[in-house]
């Protein structure tokens, strides 16, 4: 994610009055430069958590609060620590099983005609989705032939 999408964040949270103190904001923006989601150890390790002197309870609590309000997303490779990542643009995940890596990926065009379709055959009403997609990735699906 690019700084402007994190200014943007940012701008549009504390316009919905969202506040951003207690470590919210520096956490949001560890999550924005990282490569890919973190887990709670990695944030806590980082730089700029450790500049600004956040301890451990904090941390946990301002993801918990994060989390709760949609800002960011937590998922988990079976069994393993939770990790943290920014859910600004909605998104699916592809999560490789060999190296355990995850990406994202903004494909969801088929979803929203299936979507109406669930709407018209059984007229329930959908607000959200979740789907990941287990696989191999790049690399690890190259080492494999
Ligand atoms: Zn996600
Ligand atoms: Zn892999
Ligand atoms: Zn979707």
């Amino acid at each position: 994610m690019i700084n402007k999408d994190l200014d943007k964040l940012l701008l549009a949270l504390r316009e919905q009055g969202c506040r951003l103190s207690g470590g919210r904001e520096i956490l949001l923006s560890v999550l924005a430069a990282a490569k890919g989601p973190l887990s709670a150890a990695e944030i806590l390790i980082s730089p700029a958590v450790k500049r600004a002197n956040i301890n451990r309870a904090t941390v946990y609590r301002a993801l918990s609060f994060l989390e709760k309000e949609n800002i960011i997303e937590s998922l988990r490779l079976d069994g393993d620590e939770r990790l943290y990542h920014l859910n600004f643009h909605h998104h699916h995940h592809l999560l490789c099983t060999a190296c355990k890596k995850i990406e994202a990926v903004h494909v969801c065009g088929l979803l929203g005609r299936e979507e109406k379709k669930i709407a018209a055959d059984t007229g329930f009403k959908v607000q959200r989705h979740v789907l990941e997609f287990y696989g191999l990735c790049k690399n690890c699906a190259a080492k494999k032939k």
